[in-house]
């Protein structure tokens, strides 16, 4: 039978990706229907219960920033938050935070119900529906037509899922969940490229039987970080503390005597696993001269007694999982709730899709996720958000939107995946950002917001919120600016024990702030009560002022010189200053224009701006 509504987006899948493109889509006024496989399921987190960290959290603020579900959900299921390089610069503070994994899967299933113009539909899509090289709806499990203007799918590790536990394994979504066979099947029928990747989970503990007085404590910290632009403290439940754990040279040697039962190890999976999440085994294999490897021992919620011992994800058997477990000093007589598994699954080579990610062959069919190539819930979210966005348009017949790599990690992210590609499961670092100091964790809502706004993403709360700030911030500055201290002033005076040398001449607050030795609450004296986030954010502005002039700059002279065309017989060795690894690189792929030059992997923005000058030499 047909379903007796159409749809303008249909999103195939309730993870993280299906659940922030559907909420997307519906927030821009688009009827939306979600169907996937269980509404229980919708936004489980198939791995750790954790959101953010590291180059993640960026990306959590972004899809923040654009009005999207995660980091208000993280807010409301959070159960630990810390800032990680806290001490560092601003580029690569991450805010990270454990979460109760029902609190968390509740958060998100409350904005799905809650969403005007959005749709749940309990069913498995086992067939697209195709006509011309267009996609016009989908078949469920029971045979059920349904019909929209376009489609994402967000089906994550499903698609082919083998689920393996040493050398047995079986078919599976993830644990508990079946898999998709059928549309993994009409899929491959499609023009698609398609691989296999793998990705593993490490066997969960029960505290009542783990040894806490042997581990080392990690409480969060103290003021509680907050994940959302808009998110409070009394949102979040207890906050409770991490524990740290150590694997032992009797745990590697377990390991090393049992890998021809690993079956990533004794060839029976084929698919590469996540380099920067890798299992115990190889970890063990590849690291052989490390005695010990750390595990952060991690609460999965505040009503189970389960934990999740981060940093021994494994497929090795059972019996050995059950003595490496053993091994481990405070685990001596732990019971494992649920055994450690790798599942591989099928991906599509994310070059066949375009910036909006909408694939190249099938018109108005979106792919965000696991599926794209990509590990993790932040990257999946964020792909799932501009997925949801673009199939929006496309159904309102507008053009696709796509962040620059300097406006945002999202921009990165999808300007990395549909260039280059990936041979393993992808991940998102402050490393692969050119434009580290632009995007910062604590400017996403200044980065992001206003455009999210004009593209219907973000709501009224969201947007008065936003403007007040932004009033705040360009009012504090300009009264940094406007105020000048005498060496003669009450304030020169108080300062005096701060600076490193006394004020020998009168000088702008906005100077002075710049000083390492000074910041912000140091001059706020007569300044009305600033919200903290304003205070921080006028700090950072002032501190790294310099830098972030000069990235600017930069990425302004390169904008004006991308469509600059590249001479067909350029001698890259005759370029003054460029690496032979570069060179090599750009010998191989013969870019057209500057702005392709700087997109191919490993080519720097500094090597662009040889080729700048070279290219401006030569005329
Ligand atoms: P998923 O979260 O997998 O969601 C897919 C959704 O689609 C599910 O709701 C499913 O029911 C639904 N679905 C699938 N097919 C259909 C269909 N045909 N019809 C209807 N609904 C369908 N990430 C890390 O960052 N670090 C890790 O260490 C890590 N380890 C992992 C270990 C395991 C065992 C697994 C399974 C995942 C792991 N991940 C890890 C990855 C992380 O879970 C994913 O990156 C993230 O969940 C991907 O989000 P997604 O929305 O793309 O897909």
């Amino acid at each position: 039978m047909d379903y007796p509504d159409r749809f303008d987006v249909i999103v195939i899948g309730g993870g993280h990706a299906g659940t922030e493109a559907a909420l997307a889509a519906a927030r821009m006024g688009c009827q939306t229907l979600l169907l996937t496989h269980n509404i229980e399921t919708l936004g489980q987190m198939s791995c750790n219960p954790a959101i953010g960290g590291i180059g993640k959290s960026h990306l959590v603020k972004e899809i923040d920033a654009l009005g999207g579900a995660m980091a208000h959900a993280t807010d409301l299921g959070g159960i630990q938050f810390r800032v990680l390089n806290a001490r560092k610069g601003p580029a690569v503070r991450a805010t990270r935070a454990q979460a109760d994994r029902v609190r968390y899967k509740a958060a998100i299933r409350g904005m799905l119900e809650n969403q005007p113009n959005l749709t749940l539909f309990q069913q498995a899509a086992d067939d697209l529906i195709v006509e011309n090289d267009t996609v016009r709806g989908v078949v469920t499990q029971t045979g059920i037509r349904v019909f929209g203007e376009s489609v994402v799918l967000c089906t994550g590790t499903f698609l082919g899922g083998v689920i393996h536990i040493g050398l047995d394994h079986h078919a599976g979504g993830r644990a508990g969940d079946p898999p998709s066979n059928a549309l993994a099947q009409r899929l491959r029928a499609l023009p698609f490229h398609v691989d296999r990747l793998k990705t593993g989970t490490p066997p969960r503990l029960d505290a009542k039987s783990v040894d806490f007085s042997v581990l080392e404590t990690q409480p969060g910290d103290d003021p509680t970080p907050v994940m959302s632009y808009l998110g409070r403290r009394d949102q979040h439940p207890r906050q409770v503390a991490c524990h740290i754990a150590h694997t032992n040279a009797r745990t590697h040697e377990i390991i090393h005597a049992n890998l021809d039962r690993s079956p990533m190890y004794s060839g029976v999976i084929g698919g590469v696993g996540p380099r920067y999440c890798p299992s115990i085994e190889d970890k063990v294999n590849r690291f052989a001269d490390k005695s010990s490897h750390q595990i952060f021992v991690e609460p999965e919620g505040l009503d189970t007694h389960e934990l999740y011992p981060n940093g021994i994800s494994t497929s090795l058997p059972f019996d050995v999982q059950f003595e490496v477990v053993r091994s481990i000093k405070g685990f001596e007589n732990a019971h494992i709730t649920r055994p450690g598994y790798a599942i591989e699954y099928d991906f599509f080579d994310p070059r066949d899709l375009k910036h909006s990610l909408e694939t190249k062959f099938i018109h108005n069919l979106f792919f965000a996720g696991q599926i794209n190539g990509t590990t993790g819930y932040e990257e999946a979210a964020a792909q799932g958000l501009l997925a949801g966005l673009n199939a929006a348009r496309r159904a309102q017949g507008q053009d696709a939107w796509s962040p620059r790599r300097d406006e945002a990690y999202l921009g990165v992210l999808v300007d990395d995946l549909i260039t280059m590609g990936t041979q393993e499961p992808y991940r998102m670092f402050t490393s692969r950002a050119e434009h580290r100091l632009l995007l910062r964790e604590d400017n996403a809502d200044l980065r992001l917001t206003e455009i999210g706004r004009e593209l219907g993403l973000v709501d009224d709360t969201r947007w008065a919120h936003f403007s007040t700030k932004r009033e705040a911030i360009a009012r504090e500055t300009e009264r940094l600016r406007e105020t000048w201290v005498q060496p003669s002033s009450e304030l020169a005076k108080r300062l005096s024990g701060k600076l490193d040398k006394p004020l020998a001449r009168e000088y702008r607050l906005a100077d002075l702030l710049k000083r390492p030795e000074l910041n912000h609450a140091d001059l706020a004296d007569d300044a009305p009560e600033l919200d903290p986030a304003v205070a921080e954010q006028v700090q950072i502005q002032a501190k790294y002022q310099g830098y972030i002039a000069r990235q600017q700059d930069e990425i302004d002279r390169l904008r004006r010189h991308e469509a600059l065309r590249l001479p067909e017989d350029l001698d890259y060795a005759r370029i003054d200053g460029l690496s032979h690894e570069i060179r090599q690189k750009l010998e191989a792929a013969r870019p057209e224009t500057l702005a392709q030059a700087g997109r191919i992997s490993g080519v720097t923005p500094a090597a662009v701006s040889l080729l700048l000058v070279h290219l401006k030499k030569r005329r």
